[in-house]
């Protein structure tokens, strides 16, 4: 199938993009690296009027480690995100997830900052900046604005991003000595969606754990935290981390809820070892 007709616009610079979305309201949609949006129109579940075009506009593509923090730019490739020094060195969670993420052409033209807007509930990236706790870096017609991955990520494709609002970055805490982190994905093939993943990160204290975060993806509408879980691993008990998994996956067209369910203690116990293993 082909998209119905509409205009595109490339955007120069971050004021005029947002003047465009004011301008044409309900009737327009961005396009970043288009490997979501393009195909949500090739199937006709979506028919803007106009599209705007934000490749163009410079500085939101740099990767940058700001004192305590990685700021990743909404238009970094996921490429580059992938092969980046500062990622591997300093965000190594994200460093794990990126491979999964589709395959090397799609990893080439889709951005980090599409994917946090798109939300796909079976995406890596949303449930990996809430694992690290992160933070959303929006831009609108009232200025700029931050929001928590707690409370970003609201619904099915649901963000707490405003109609007019862009994504310009995702902040996360810099990993340092006591950092561990964890993923791991169970997929048909690699590089399709997860038909269940877990990103974890945590922090060393003595020999157990703490701050543990759990984010699993591909079980509910939005990356979901398993916070009795979380509790049981600070105590150093795995099995009863899984005993304790308050997860409530529905089926879906890749699994029951009962195979979900079953997929995600799996997975805990395949990460919770990366946990208390892992050295930086
Ligand atoms: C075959 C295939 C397999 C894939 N497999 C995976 C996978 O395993 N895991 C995975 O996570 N993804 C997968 N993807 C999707 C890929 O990661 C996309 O790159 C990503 O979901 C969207 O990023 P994009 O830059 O392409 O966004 P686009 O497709 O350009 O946009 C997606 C949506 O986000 C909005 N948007 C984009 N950028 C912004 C912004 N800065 N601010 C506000 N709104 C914005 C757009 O308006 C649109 O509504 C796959 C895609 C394909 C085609």
């Amino acid at each position: 199938m082909k998209p119905s007709p509409f205009a595109y616009i490339k955007a120069r610079t971050l004021k005029q993009a947002v003047t465009l979305l004011a301008k044409h309201k309900d009737d327009a949609r961005l396009l970043a690296g288009g490997q979501s949006l393009i195909a949500t129109l090739n199937m006709r579940l979506s028919a803007p009027e106009v599209l705007i075009d934000i490749n163009g506009i410079k500085g939101l593509d740099g990767i940058a480690k700001k004192g305590k923090f990685v700021e990743i730019g909404a238009l970094a490739r996921h490429t580059q995100v992938e092969c980046s020094d500062i990622i591997s060195k300093h965000a190594p969670l994200i460093a794990l997830a990126m491979p999964h993420i589709g395959h090397p052409a799609i990893r080439n033209r889709g951005t980090f900052g599409g994917s946090i807007a798109f939300a796909d509930p079976a995406a890596e990236l949303p449930a990996c900046i809430l694992a690290l706790d992160g933070e959303i870096n929006i831009a609108g017609p009232n200025g700029k604005r931050k929001v928590k991955a707690d409370a970003f990520f609201k619904g099915l494709f649901e963000t707490a991003l405003r109609p007019q609002e862009i994504v310009t970055a995702v902040r996360i805490p810099a990993a340092d000595r006591s950092t561990r982190v964890g993923f791991s994905e169970l997929a048909r093939r690699h590089g399709d969606y997860a038909i269940v993943g877990l990103a974890a990160s945590a922090r060393v204290n003595g020999q157990g754990l703490a701050g543990v975060r759990l984010a699993f993806f591909g079980v509910g509408a939005t990356p979901v935290r398993a916070k009795k879980a979380e509790a049981a691993l600070v105590a150093g008990n795995i099995d009863a981390a899984v005993d304790a998994l308050d997860l409530e996956p529905h089926d879906d067209v890749q699994a029951t809820a009962k195979v979900k369910k079953h997929l995600a203690g799996v997975l805990l116990r395949r990460v919770a070892k990366q946990l208390l293993e892992a050295r930086l």
